[in-house]
């Protein structure tokens, strides 16, 4: 009997998470390799004392037969729920109009419980940052900005993790490296306030159609959150790229005042993120890359859609694509 592929999977968002789960239930044998604290990726919350709040993702749909059996597992589990919002459009209304039937996600206590979840049954090494990638006739070898060079071969890698963070690793693969440089993702700064106080504004979250904002939500409003009145603001891409270098402070004090402009008064505190690589436009649908020969595949939210249900699915048809090559 042949020993089970080894594989590794570099990056553990949604869409390596998908990937690993998937090739485990078809017999691989999966090491994770993740550069943060912890699984999850962009869908994440910042957490401090007495207060949360997701910053990257704020909802996820589910669109496909597949990923809604998923979502449908997740909420069993206790790891997501409908968020059932008052939404609201701000700006100009008809650039942007919410599409009100349509069933809006969360995980549930907070963003990160889906890959939480799913890390669960995986073998996960965090804070372990791939910094390079070589085959030889023995297979794959990995190295890490913490660890140096790793012991173990594979028989083959995927990278699950943004475009413009791939193409540094492709070196042994440059046709995919092309395709990874070819895709655009933009920036968005993110501004978490805290108010001890509800803010009376009559919209859990709203799409914003003017000024530097795009997307304004209650956090506090999503199911299994007790936190005290949280609010998150996302900036626009083109805003947020002409502001990528600019302070915490000078990006507040924009998003501040034309959150004021809605009604809002000044937070009692608040923290500020940059998303480098929030999403891809154009948007790309080739769903998955593989160089079966040379055992290398990349996954990820921006071959996909960039969004999570995209992230999940594009991880899974890698996953059947490479157990289908020979
Ligand atoms: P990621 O989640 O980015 O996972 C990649 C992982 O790879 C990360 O954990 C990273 O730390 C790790 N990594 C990177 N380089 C290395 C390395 N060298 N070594 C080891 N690990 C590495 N989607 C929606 O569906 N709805 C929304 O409302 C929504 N809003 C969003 C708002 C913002 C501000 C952002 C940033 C994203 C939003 N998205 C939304 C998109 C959604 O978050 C992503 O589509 C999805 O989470 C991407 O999953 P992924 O696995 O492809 O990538």
């Amino acid at each position: 009997m042949n020993p089970a592929p080894r594989v590794a999977i570099i990056g553990a968002g949604i869409a390596g998470l998908s990937c690993a789960t998937h090739l485990v239930q078809h017999g691989c044998t999966v090491n994770l390799f993740e550069k943060s604290r912890g699984p999850s990726g962009r869908m994440s919350t910042r957490r401090g004392e007495g207060w949360q709040c997701d910053h990257g993702a704020q909802y996820f749909t589910a669109r496909s037969p597949e990923f809604r059996a998923e979502v449908a597992r997740w909420e069993a589990a206790g790891a997501a729920a409908s968020w059932p919002a008052r939404l609201a459009v701000l700006g100009e209304h008809d650039a942007r109009v919410p599409d009100a039937a349509l069933q809006r996600f969360v995980g549930t206590p907070r963003m990160t419980a889906p890959a939480r979840l799913l890390a669960r049954q995986l073998s996960l090494a965090t804070q372990t940052t791939i910094s390079g990638l070589a085959r030889d006739e023995a297979g794959w070898r990995l190295a890490s900005v913490e660890h140096g060079p790793l012991g173990q071969r594979f028989d083959s890698v995927v990278l699950a993790v943004p475009a413009p963070q791939a193409v540094p690793l492709l070196g042994a693969a440059p046709a995919l490296a092309a395709i990874a440089a070819g895709a655009r993702m933009r920036a968005c700064w993110a501004l978490m306030l805290r108010y001890a106080e509800p803010l009376a504004l009559p919209f859990d979250a709203a799409f914003v159609n003017s000024g530097p904002l795009r997307w304004v939500a209650r956090d506090s409003s999503k199911p299994g959150r007790h936190a005290p009145d949280t609010w998150l603001l996302h900036a626009c891409a083109a805003w947020s790229e002409d502001r990528l270098e600019q302070t915490p402070e000078t990006v507040a004090a924009a998003l501040l005042e034309a959150f004021a402009a809605f009604g809002a008064r000044t937070p009692d505190s608040w923290s500020a993120h940059r998303w480098r690589y929030a999403d891809t436009e154009p948007a790309i649908d080739r769903g998955h890359v593989l160089d079966a020969a040379l055992g290398i595949g990349l996954c990820g939210d921006w071959l996909k859609g960039g969004k999570v249900e995209g992230a999940w699915l594009s991880g899974r048809a890698l996953a059947a694509a490479m157990l289908a090559a020979p």
